[in-house]
């Protein structure tokens, strides 16, 4: 369902517009439900009469100034250049120290506060990472030990010793105990999302090399043959022209003998670096196997497939090999156009026999397949 048109530059407004600004917005925001519930609980203790009107006040003026501060810092890319972009860290110890001064005030209550403190934990263990979920939980067991002092201190009648330090002691352990399972889960997590990137790189690569030539980084054979048999058939749907060419490099042989097969390898990358940017997007190129490259031309006629092969052949024959100054490289190719109804298997066929034609007329040249009807007659057209 389509948003109104009101809603969309509002959402714009509060989220951003950027990627991962508006993310990181949505996961400060999700906190909110963490701060309703602990206004909640401060407000129903007033309502028992267990907490002072202005204190729950001042209370919920501090949650919400942290929660804009963080909101502000997060939503205007600040944060951004920080490892932490979500300021979780900071977020939840300000909201740990919030509920510190809640414990100071709830007198025989102030153990409810430690079920809010224990719930931003267990949020934080999802964002932070181990060390922190671990850090945050002791720097808040000693902000509860400081604040347990100061009211024995002050107050021993209210706040006798031995129950103060009890309720510290069970509540402390509690804490450091979620800590150190949050720490525990947050290492899982990182591990977890450690996998997920190496299953996902390797997914990509056994991708590329089931579908790239490791050599050149050309299509390979098994692809290119997809490829083409679907352009065939939409071929036969549209009657668009469609032609392939079979392009075989000269004298290969000759050139790993004298150059070595090291600069073999150069001229195989050379041919698919420099023919590359002159195709089409439509254009497919791939290797077919060892020293022969298959052209695939979508929307070409033979006359027009002849020019563009030509315009490469000139670009090999130009080729320059930096340590290989004396290697000369050149193609002989054969260019067949669809028939309709023609097999790929039989229109690579007739590719390969101008390829044999093209060397038979002494190599670096452009030859036009003759059509299936006339196969027995001469090549319609030869370009050199
Ligand atoms: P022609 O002009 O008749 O095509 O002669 P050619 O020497 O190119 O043809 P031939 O089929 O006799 O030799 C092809 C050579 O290509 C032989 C093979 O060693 C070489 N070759 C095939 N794949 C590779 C490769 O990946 N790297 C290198 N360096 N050479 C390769
Ligand atoms: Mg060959
Ligand atoms: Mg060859």
């Amino acid at each position: 369902m389509k948003s109104p048109s009101w809603q969309t530059p509002l959402i714009d407004w509060a989220l951003g517009q950027k990627q991962p600004t508006r993310r990181y917005v949505l996961l400060v925001l999700a906190t909110l439900q963490l701060y309703a519930v602990t206004i909640g609980i401060l407000l129903h203790s007033v309502h028992l009469g267990l907490l002072d009107r202005h204190v729950a006040h001042w209370l919920i003026l501090c949650g919400a100034i942290t929660f804009l501060t963080v909101l502000a810092l997060v939503r205007s890319g600040w944060s951004l250049r920080l490892k932490d972009p979500i300021l979780a860290f900071p977020h939840a110890l300000a909201s740990n120290a919030i509920c510190v001064l809640a414990f100071m005030q709830l007198g025989d209550h102030r153990s409810n506060v430690l079920i809010i403190i224990c719930q931003t934990i267990v949020a934080a263990m999802f964002r932070l990472k181990p060390a922190r979920v671990l850090l945050l939980g002791a720097l808040t067991v000693g902000m509860l030990a400081v604040a347990t002092i100061a009211l024995t201190w002050h107050d021993p009648i209210h706040y006798p010793v031995t129950k103060s330090w009890a309720i510290l002691a069970v509540g402390g352990s509690t804490l450091l105990m979620l800590s150190l399972v949050g720490k525990w889960i947050s290492d899982i997590g990182v591990k977890l999302g450690r996998q997920t990137r190496e299953l996902t790189e390797a997914v990509r690569t056994v991708e590329q090399m089931a579908t790239t030539d490791m050599l050149t980084g050309l299509l390979n054979r098994r692809v290119i043959t997809d490829l083409a048999e679907a352009e065939l058939k939409l071929m036969e749907r549209t009657g668009a022209p469609m032609c392939v060419a079979l392009i075989d490099l000269d004298h290969f042989k000759d050139i790993n003998d004298r150059f070595g097969h090291h600069a073999g390898d150069t001229a195989l990358r050379g041919f698919a670096q420099s023919t590359t940017p002159q195709l089409r997007q439509v254009d497919k190129l791939a290797r077919w196997g060892g020293e022969e490259f298959l052209l695939m031309l979508p929307q070409l006629n033979q006359h027009e497939a002849l020019t563009a092969l030509e315009r490469l052949r000139q670009t090999v024959e130009a080729l320059v090999f930096k340590d290989h100054a004396l290697m000369q490289l050149t193609f002989s190719v054969g260019i067949a156009q669809a028939q309709p109804g023609e097999s790929l298997e039989h229109l690579v066929d007739r590719a390969d026999q101008a390829v044999y034609e093209a060397k038979r007329q002494g190599r670096n040249r452009c030859v036009l397949a003759a059509s299936p009807s006339a196969s027995a007659e001469p090549m319609a057209e030869t370009l050199a």
